[in-house]
């Protein structure tokens, strides 16, 4: 299992170098139920699994920019894994995106390594990453 420093080692990428996010404690839910999808579109619905946000690419056309009262640098929570898991456990199945209010992997939270080896044990619950980096070494297979 991956800790923060370890993932940050691993994604070593010029592109985001010294844009590591800020970490803190959340005190709001880890997870909630997207709900804001128009009634006229056909997507189904999905949870919000929120570990950090923000992004430190600054797209000119993202909506991120009118996003967190103008701030740019990404937070990273660092709460206990637990609370996080105990929220995943109450919720439903379904699928999980980190990258509502995030570039899932531009900066890598300090909870992602625990999420990945959670959801490789389910079997109705996914974890959906979506990033415009090419931060993919934490899936890499690793020869036994
Ligand atoms: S990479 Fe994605 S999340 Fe990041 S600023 Fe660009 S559009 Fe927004």
């Amino acid at each position: 299992m991956l800790n923060y420093v370890e993932g940050i080692a691993l994604f070593g990428n010029a592109a985001f170098e010294g844009s590591r996010g800020v970490g803190r404690e959340r005190k709001s839910p880890f997870v909630r139920l997207f709900t804001k999808t128009p009634t006229d579109v056909l997507c189904p619905h999905f949870y919000e699994l929120i570990l950090s946000n923000g992004c430190p690419y600054d797209c000119a056309y993202c909506y991120l920019r009118l996003t967190f009262r103008g701030r740019k640098e990404p937070v990273v929570f660092t709460n206990s894994w637990q609370q996080v898991q105990n929220e995943l456990d109450r919720a439903g199945p379904g699928v999980f995106s980190t990258g509502e209010l995030a570039d899932s992997l531009a900066v890598v939270p300090p909870l992602l390594g625990e999420a990945i080896e959670y959801f490789r044990g389910q079997k109705q619950k996914y974890l959906l990453l979506t990033t415009k980096s090419c931060n993919v070494k934490l899936f890499e297979c690793k020869a036994v």
